[in-house]
């Protein structure tokens, strides 16, 4: 891919003396959509925590919107115009939905994201607005986290586990919506144990395997046992 908006390359990312990633390289254009599947510990959190900078590699670089972002701090990465919805939403318990939407767009950048727009497209929060995260469904709560990083306007926004505990009614209610996020210019890397969903929403899918990539490959004509073989290692 020429000029990528996100390159990752070759990257090897640790926990103390446990290699969590093996030379991981991965590609995200302008306007897409790129889903990282993988079964448990298969390493797709950890290769967002680097992405958004909450972890740094060991080995390897990542290129974002044409700078190295490879060492930089996650406040700067959020300035630079990545977003993270992170598993298990970690919202803040205390504060109201609306208040938790601001804090997102603390250190927001120029762009269509603000309070209005938000509520525009998960219009279940207007109403819910002056509510505690804490009163809102589980669905309502993955919403306000999505809401949160939009209101940071990024360029990339990375989703962990979207669907975790939530009904598949829901999940589809929220998969619904990506189209226009990413119709704002928005490019996302969703990370995903419902491969189903995944293959749906995706351009391109990624499949991590024991901190490897097994799988990279459009999302269009894979076939369930292309995605099985990458998954398991069968
Ligand atoms: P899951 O779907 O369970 O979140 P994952 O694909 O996101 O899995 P990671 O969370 O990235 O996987 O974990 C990759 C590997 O790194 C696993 O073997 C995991 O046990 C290990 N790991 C993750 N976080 C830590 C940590 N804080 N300290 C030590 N090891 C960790």
């Amino acid at each position: 891919m020429p000029d990528p908006l996100l390159r990752v390359e070759r990257v090897d990312a640790f926990y103390g003396d446990f290699q969590a990633l093996f030379g991981v390289s991965l590609a995200v254009g302008a306007g897409q959509v790129v889903a990282v599947i993988g079964a448990n510990g298969a390493g797709k959190s950890t290769l967002l925590k680097c992405i958004a900078g909450l972890m740094h590699p060991r080995a390897g670089a990542i290129a974002f919107d044409g700078g190295d972002i490879t060492t930089t701090p996650a406040f700067n990465v959020v300035k630079r115009g990545i977003a993270l919805v992170p598993e298990g939403r970690r919202l803040f318990p205390s504060l109201t939905v609306e208040e938790n939407l601001l804090i997102g767009g603390e250190s927001r950048r120029l762009g269509p994201w603000t309070l209005a727009r938000v509520y525009a497209l998960f219009p279940a929060l207007a109403e819910r607005r002056h509510v505690a995260a804490t009163a809102l469904s589980g669905g309502q709560q993955q919403m306000a986290a999505i809401g949160r990083a939009l209101m940071a306007n990024p360029k990339l926004l990375l989703c962990d586990e979207i669907s975790l505990g939530l009904a598949p009614i829901v999940v589809r209610d929220i998969y619904a919506r990506l189209p226009e996020i990413v119709g704002e210019g928005l490019s996302v890397i969703i990370v995903e144990q419902d491969i189903v969903q995944a293959l749906r929403a995706a351009d391109h899918v990624y499949c991590l395997q024991e901190g490897r990539v097994a799988l990279d490959s459009a999302a269009a004509g894979l076939t369930r046992e292309t995605i099985a073989a990458a998954y398991f290692g069968v």
